[in-house]
């Protein structure tokens, strides 16, 4: 028994950190790398939105807004979801 531990997403068993899949109910774990894909993906929106939102008339304005408002929901939904998960782990 070495290395670090985390609970199952679904039935709380303690399995390992790297585990992909929950021993006892098969359950497939998220990755943390998802978290990261999403909170990458929502910087990659702030950072085009916010510039088009800002030179942009009309439609494009509406569009750039939208993308910036995504980008920003999906950065901190990513983020407090990682530090969520991290504090799960330690528990
Ligand atoms: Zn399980």
């Amino acid at each position: 028994m070495s290395g670090p531990r985390k609970r199952c997403t679904n039935c709380g068993t303690d399995i390992p950190h790297a585990a992909k899949i929950c021993q006892e109910c098969k359950t497939v774990q998220p990755s943390n790398l998802l978290l990261v894909g999403v909170v990458v993906f929502g910087l990659f929106c702030l950072l085009f939105g916010v510039p088009i939102a800002l030179f942009s008339v009309g439609l494009g304005r509406l569009i750039g807004a939208l993308f910036a408002v995504c980008g920003l929901a999906m950065v901190f939904g990513g983020y407090t979801a990682y530090i969520d998960r991290k504090a799960g782990i330690e528990v």
